[in-house]
């Protein structure tokens, strides 16, 4: 043993290490002078073994102890690798006052077997890696300090000894919330008690997440009120400093004020589901809230409620007559009139340029409803003073759909309000109407015909229907009318009153009428051919008001009339009143246009529309249609007869043609034949498909008389 004491003395001298020999039998164990002046033991006879193992172990920090005891297991069963770990001691003579001061050292060992195999020594060594250890620690702290720093010079330290409590702020940091250094001190409450209390647990829960080791970082948002009281978003971001068992002992981060970026994205929130103008909620929000109202009306004995549309009556016309800017006003007023009849919690929102909805929640019953609806209605029928001093009164048509009806979809609901909004509205305007069940019955027919229109159209289920318009004078056929059908797979021959509204509504009519005017020009061009008159035979088509405003009319005319060979004086545009009025200047410009290209132009149904007479001669009219109830008086003998009387007087004076609509009788063409030019009625012929018509233009070719001449 000596030998061996030597030796380890001697490579002590050589080294930094120390040395430790434990003898099994006896439980001695050698500690070398500097394996003892490590663990602040007397150094003693450094030439006799006088230690037992626990003058070491001790002396090791408890959390290590038994890593120690289980390498020196492995090793004295047989493990055939040296063990190597890194545990710390405290120094024997350490003052107790001074709290332990921890020592690392790196210990080395392996046992030393006799020949049967049995353990009888464990040797090692020892080396001091305190100074290491600490400068590890310390660049892994200040790296870290380092790369948050780095982060962003603008954003605040902080670094937090988490057994301590104490806390360190950058000056930055401090200053982020408008405080001078000294102003704050070191404690984690002068962070915590500005945050806002309702973000004060998610924060707390981020750090603990991070300190328990869940998250890998700390990476949050939290807002924090500053030394003036003002309310910052702030983003932190920190990572703990872990001993080697993987607890935190501290943890340092950065602090970011993120609040710009924050007020940006909350705006572009607050876009997404606001009006621009109204700063009201939007469709997309109201649908929400509906949603949620459906939600909570699931639960028993939930309270019903309502979805309110108003559609102001008109509002066109304001836009048009008084200009946008004032239009605008006028919207903005009627916004705030209704946000001041709203109930706390109600949600008010604008759909569209006009349109307002409100989700009226927690009524009594339906009829609590109405009478929200009926406030509302009061609110916008005040007059509205606009600057210029002029006085406007506005009124809404309002739709009302209830939960009770029993909704599934926010959307359903919304829809069933709009429908019950439309009636109100087509019933005649400032009116309130409730959607029931009848309601989404016709809905659901008119959007199944809908459907069904676009197919008639792509698939050939229309065709024309023509009606004679003879001269009064001889009875000769000098032209005729267009009249679609539709015909119908399960209901055969569909008149138009049954579809031409849905079509205008739709917007299907823009193609439906170019399909007819193409179809009744060609059919044109293949009569005059085959029967030539001295004055060509002539086709009027009838154009729907939103096939003239929406369509290219008058390209469609002009590629038609390039194509197909008519004398473009042989084609009539019938034009209803309703259109005169609406958009007199763009509309005389579309008129004149057709007019350059010699096209006709007829008035229909003329005198049953609200236009004065005025406008007649500034138009480029040739023809007016008087209608038929103003013909059907002629026979029934109501004062009404005096009226075609009048308007073809006056086609006279503007050198108008004139066509009397409608006439059923002898009676009726005998009165008319001195006063129009023309005529059209079930008493001459009624509308029929061009073989009927073309027998009758073969008749007329050989004299035969027509079924009913006058
Ligand atoms: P409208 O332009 O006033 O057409 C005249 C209507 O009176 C036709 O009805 C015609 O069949 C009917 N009629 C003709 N003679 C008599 C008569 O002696 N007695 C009675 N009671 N009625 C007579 P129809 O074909 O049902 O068309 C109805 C309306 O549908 C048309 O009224 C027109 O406004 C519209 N319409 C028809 N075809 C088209 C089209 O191609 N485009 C557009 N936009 N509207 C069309
Ligand atoms: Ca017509
Ligand atoms: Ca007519």
């Amino acid at each position: 043993m000596n030998t061996n004491i030597d030796r380890y003395l001697l490579a002590e001298k050589a080294g930094t290490e120390g040395v430790w020999d434990w003898d099994l039998r006896s439980d001695t164990l050698y500690l070398s002078p500097r394996f003892k002046e490590f663990l602040g033991l007397p150094p003693g006879d450094p030439s006799r073994e006088t230690n037992r193992p626990n003058d070491w172990l001790s002396l090791v920090h408890p959390e290590d102890v038994d890593w120690l005891h289980a390498s020196f297991e492995a090793q004295m069963v047989g493990l055939s690798v040296p063990f190597q770990i890194e545990h710390r001691v405290r120094r024997a003579d350490a003052a107790a006052s001074a709290g332990p001061h921890w020592r690392w050292l790196v210990c080395r060992g392996m046992a030393v077997m006799d020949d049967a195999g049995e353990p009888i020594r464990l040797v090692g060594s020892v080396a001091d890696i305190t100074d290491r250890k600490h400068a590890e620690q310390e660049l892994r702290r200040s790296e870290e300090r380092y790369a948050l720093a780095a982060a962003g010079a603008a954003d605040g330290l902080w670094d937090w000894l988490i057994d301590s409590g104490e806390i360190y702020y950058s000056p930055r940091w401090k200053a982020m919330l408008g405080f001078e250094d000294a102003e704050i001190g070191g404690t984690l409450d002068e962070w915590f008690q500005r945050v806002l209390p309702g973000d004060l647990d998610g924060l707390r829960t981020a750090i603990n997440l991070h300190l328990t080791g869940e998250r890998p970082h700390l990476q949050h948002e939290f807002r924090i009120r500053d030394k003036a009281g003002q309310e910052l978003w702030m983003l932190v971001r920190g990572l703990a400093v872990r001993n080697d068992r993987g607890c935190a002992v501290r943890m340092a981060g950065s602090m970011t004020d993120i609040t710009a970026r924050k007020k940006a994205e909350q705006q572009i929130l607050f876009n997404a589901v606001h009006d621009g103008m109204t700063g009201l909620p939007n469709r997309t929000l109201l649908l929400d809230r509906i949603g949620q109202a459906l939600d909570r009306n699931r639960r028993a004995g939930a309270r019903p409620f309502a979805t309110i549309i108003i559609d102001l009556d008109r509002f066109k016309a304001i836009n048009d007559a008084l200009g946008t800017s004032a239009g605008d006003r006028v919207l903005r007023i009627v916004a705030k009139r209704l946000d001041v009849t709203r109930r706390v919690g109600d949600t008010l929102a604008r759909l569209s340029a006009d349109e307002f909805a409100v989700l009226v929640d927690e009524l009594d019953d339906a009829g609590a409803a109405l009478e929200a609806a009926e406030r509302m209605a009061r609110a916008i029928s005040r007059p509205v003073t606009l600057e210029e001093g002029r006085d406007i009164v506005l009124t809404a048509s309002i739709g009302v759909a209830l939960s009770q009806t029993g909704y599934d979809r926010a959307e359903d609901m919304l829809r069933d309000a709009s429908l019950a909004m439309y009636r109100a509205k087509t019933g005649g305007r400032a009116r309130i109407d409730v959607f029931d069940t009848n309601l989404r019955r016709q809905a659901m027919a008119a959007m199944r015909m809908e459907a069904d229109l676009r197919a008639a159209l792509e698939q050939g289920q229309l065709c024309l229907h023509y009606q004679p318009i003879v001269l009064l004078e001889t009875g000769a056929i000098a032209g005729f009318e267009a009249l679609m059908r539709w015909n119908h797979p399960d209901r055969g021959l569909v008149p138009p009153a049954e579809f031409i509204p849905l079509a205008e509504e739709t917007g299907l009519i823009a193609p439906m009428g170019r399909w007819a005017l193409g179809e009744a020009v060609r059919q044109l061009a293949a009569w005059q051919a085959r029967f030539p008159r001295p004055v060509p035979l002539f086709m009027s088509v009838n154009v729907s008001t939103r096939q003239f405003r929406d369509d290219d009319i008058v390209g469609a005319v002009r590629d038609l009339l390039d194509a197909v060979p008519i004398p473009p004086s042989s084609l009539k545009l019938e034009l209803t009143e309703s259109l005169l009025v609406q958009d007199p200047d763009e509309c005389r410009m579309l008129m004149q246009s057709l007019r350059d290209m010699d096209v006709r132009l007829s008035i229909d149904d003329f005198g049953t529309g609200y236009s004065s007479l005025a406008y007649l001669h500034k138009l480029p009219v040739d023809v007016l249609k008087i209608d038929r109830s103003f013909v059907r008086a002629v026979s029934t003998g109501e004062g009404n007869a005096a009226i075609v009387q009048v308007i073809a007087g006056l086609a006279t004076i503007l050198r108008l043609d004139c066509v009397a609509e409608g006439v059923e009788t002898a009676d009726e063409a005998v009165y008319l034949r001195g006063q129009c030019k023309y005529a059209q009625g079930y008493h001459f012929a009624r509308p029929a498909l061009p073989e009927v018509i073309e027998r009758l233009l073969i008749a007329e070719d050989a004299h035969i008389a027509l079924p009913a001449p006058v």
